[in-house]
């Protein structure tokens, strides 16, 4: 079975993602709607989305659009046919009873349903029509969710399924999970008994908003939305329907049903259009006071509305054993959340799938959680969950473990892919070296370096991990959501607030040095980026020997947004792209006023189409759909790299002040527009003089040491500036940039 054309119905969110995201494939698609208009308006919104749905805007118009009674004869040409319109029973049913009138022999036909069963979707279609029907079960936002279940039923013919898996795994790069025909499918079953466990508890046990989310966010390796924020962001009343289906789905019997009762101040919410984010609020709210915007939480018990306050609960790393034996109320909520999450999760084995790693896998995927719950169970050590759990009455799963108290129950990892990932890889590899940032791994004649750090954030010891792993062909990948966001920043400041400026540029000059160690050391180097690959992270992969990138990738030189210029080899590394082309071979000024206006804007790219003409990545690098297939992609370029030799230094030839000059005349327009303010000048002119060359004219030769100094001047001179220090600590305080 081959897929070459696809028909999607309803350009509702779901349906417009999956249109869009078949587009990234370069598979024909054809949007319909219950009028053009409507589908119009979605494509319309695919080209504006943000994050971009689309890898390549242009290419927007490659998703035809129409709507489905006069353009329904698309559907006879489609290999798949994919259904996301309302959740509703019957006008799905309606929609079947019409595709299967006219589709190709043989085409797969889908539903993207959350909550409709498949044996009452297909009620109604013949035996041979049932073969040929599935859930696939899309997240949202298509492009950047990576899970897809794709739901069977005992109808199926398994080939035909088999191929759709593939299909998605390669063409779309799905996490493609083939799971039985049960309410809540994998993800949203545990994920939403995940969300509903952390709730009531923190209800239960008196925690604060803003306390359960500290908890139940990054220290358990959960998004920092943790789960009040979660339920804003999704809609709260979206939530209450989401439980009313599962409620109506699962027996009684299902301890689903324990965590799904209302709760009154949930129902008030609703009832006063404090639905969340796209309401008057929710849990939290933003308030208004004197033209200030002002982040507040709800009180759950008086219901009523107050500041919000940061809880620090002191935990840098995700560290679950230590959470859990916390001797206070946040060490309970947790050990209470985890553990329940766990039960529930194992009592599920093998009624809504055989594997058990299936259910870590969907929550990774689908909701973005760094380990699912029985990678939880493999962290906390099974003696020790035993040692601390009450009770697990008939739970097959867990009493047999109990019986065999076997800590290396877990076994490969990801069993769902054939695909070589790094999580099954790292599960037999020699753990060789690691410190508090980064782990080395030996793998056959290959060393991996993973960073730990949070958002990878770079410091002293991940280039010490990566400079010691060069003694070997280097892959450098992670599995975590960002590649690296950059330099550790508040590292950086604990520095500088003490007037130790003399360790920031030892820190510095380390940087540099192991960025030039991984571009000419004798083995071959290859960065895995994927998710933010900015500042530091992408002075680490540009000065990587190859390069293997996610399709969602984040990638750019942001330094100045926070006052600062990249100093990493950053600024060296764009000047010797921007100057190996053919209009810098006739105008030496090009490159550098090239350089100067995408790393003085700060300017991003949200994709490798994107990245390439900004020269972030290189033709020749390596573009890679689905996350899974990195580690395999990288391992081929070492192989096909056996005769690797180092590369020679680059030279530069830079104009100085001449060209300077122009920048400086660019920066004073920016300034008098009111673009810029003084500092923001101060930045540009440091910027300035690094892409300049310095003290330099056009006939003399710069090293790639040169500019390396030049980087590092400039970088200290304004990290000794209070106007850079105040702009770090907003962005460190807030998450945010300081504008100007
Ligand atoms: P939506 O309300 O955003 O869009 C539904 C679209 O279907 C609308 O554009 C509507 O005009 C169209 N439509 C209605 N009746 C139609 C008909 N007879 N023929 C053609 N089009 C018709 O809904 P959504 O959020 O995109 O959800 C679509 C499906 O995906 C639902 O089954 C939902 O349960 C499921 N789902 C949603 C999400 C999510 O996060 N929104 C996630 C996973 C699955």
């Amino acid at each position: 079975m081959e897929i070459k054309k696809v028909v999607v119905i309803g350009s509702g969110t779901m349906g417009s993602g999956i249109a869009a995201h078949l587009c990234n494939a370069n598979i024909p698609v054809t949007l319909l709607d219950l009028k053009t208009e409507i589908s119009e308006q979605a494509r319309d919104k695919i080209h504006k989305s943000k994050p971009p749905l689309l890898l390549d805007k242009s290419k927007v118009n490659n998703i035809k659009v129409g709507n489905i009674s006069d353009n329904f004869a698309e559907v006879a040409e489609a290999d798949w046919v994919v259904e996301a319109v309302v959740e509703r029973i019957d006008i799905k049913q309606d929609i079947y009873e019409k595709i299967f009138k006219v589709r190709k022999k043989g085409a797969i036909v889908s539903s993207n349903t959350s909550s409709i069963p498949i044996k009452v979707l297909s009620q109604n279609l013949t035996k041979e029509e049932k073969k040929d029907f599935c859930i696939t079960h899309f997240f949202n936002p298509v492009r950047y969710m990576g899970l897809l279940e794709i739901v069977k039923s005992e109808n199926n013919d398994l080939d035909k399924i088999d191929s759709l898996k593939k299909f998605c795994e390669t063409e779309l790069g799905k996490g493609a999970i083939v799971c039985n025909d049960t309410p809540g499918f994998l993800g949203n079953r545990v994920g939403v008994y995940a969300m509903q466990i952390a709730m009531t508890e923190a209800f239960k046990m008196k925690l604060s908003v803003e306390e359960a989310d500290a908890i139940f966010g990054r220290p358990m390796g959960i998004p920092k939305t943790g789960i009040f924020g979660l339920y804003d962001l999704i809609g709260i009343d979206l939530m209450s329907d989401v439980l009313k289906s599962f409620i109506k789905e699962l027996p009684k019997t299902d301890k689903f049903h324990e965590v799904a009762r209302e709760i009154p101040i949930v129902k008030k919410l609703i009832e006063t259009g404090y639905t969340g984010r796209k309401g008057k609020g929710g849990f939290y709210r933003i308030n208004k006071t004197d033209g200030k915007k002002i982040m507040e939480a709800l009180n759950l018990e008086t219901g009523d509305y107050s500041i919000s306050k940061k809880i620090n609960i002191k935990t840098e790393k995700v560290d679950l054993k230590s959470l859990i034996n916390r001797d206070d109320k946040y060490g309970k909520y947790a050990w209470s959340v985890i553990s329940k999450i766990i039960k529930y999760a194992s009592s599920l084995v093998p009624g809504i799938t055989k594997e058990f790693n299936d259910i870590d896998e969907a929550m990774r995927l689908g909701f973005n959680w760094a380990k699912g719950p029985f990678e939880m169970l493999e962290e906390i050590g099974v003696n020790n969950f035993f040692d601390k759990i009450d009770e697990y009455k008939n739970n097959n799963f867990l009493e047999s473990l109990a019986q065999s108290k076997n800590e290396e129950f877990y076994g490969e990892r990801q069993k769902y892919t054939k695909i070589e990932t790094l999580g099954k890889v790292k599960k037999t590899a020699i753990s060789v070296d690691g410190n508090n940032s980064a782990q080395i791994y030996r793998f056959k004649d290959y060393n991996i370096v993973e960073f730990t750090t949070k958002a990878n954030a770079l410091d002293y010891n991940s280039m010490d991990a990566l400079k010691k792993a060069t003694d070997k062909p280097l892959i450098i990948i992670n599995e975590s959501m960002q590649f690296s966001a950059g330099v550790n920043l508040s590292y950086t400041m604990e520095f500088a607030d003490k007037g130790d400026f003399k360790s920031i540029e030892k820190f510095i000059r380390y940087f540099q040095e192991t960025c030039k160690h991984l571009k000419y050391s004798d083995y071959p180097v290859v960065s895995a980026p994927s998710g933010l690959t900015l500042g530091g992270g992408f002075e680490v992969m540009s000065q990587s020997n190859f390069v293997a990138s996610h399709t969602n990738i984040v990638v750019g030189l942001v330094e100045t947004i926070v006052g600062l210029v990249p100093a990493g080899g950053g600024c060296k590394e764009m000047l010797a792209r921007w100057l190996d082309t053919e209009e810098a071979k006739q105008d030496p000024d090009y490159a550098p006023l090239k350089v100067f206006n995408i790393i003085g804007y700060g300017k991003t790219a949200t994709s490798p189409v994107e990245a390439i003409p900004m020269k972030y990545l290189k033709p020749e690098d390596k573009k890679i759909m689905n996350r899974n297939s990195l580690l395999e992609v990288s391992k081929k370029i070492l192989e096909d790299n056996r005769d690797f030799k180092a590369p020679t230094e680059i030279k530069f030839k830079l104009a100085g002040n001449s060209v300077k000059e122009k920048m400086i005349k660019i920066l004073e327009k920016l300034y008098n527009d009111k673009v810029i303010l003084e500092h923001g000048m101060e930045v540009g002119k440091e910027l300035a003089s690094v892409l300049s060359g310095g003290d330099t004219t056009i006939d003399k030769t710069l090293s790639e040491e040169d500019l390396f100094k030049l980087e590092l001047g400039a970088f200290m001179r304004l990290i000794e500036t209070k106007e850079t220090q105040d702009r770090i600590k907003h962005t460190l305080a807030t998450g945010k940039p300081l504008i100007n």
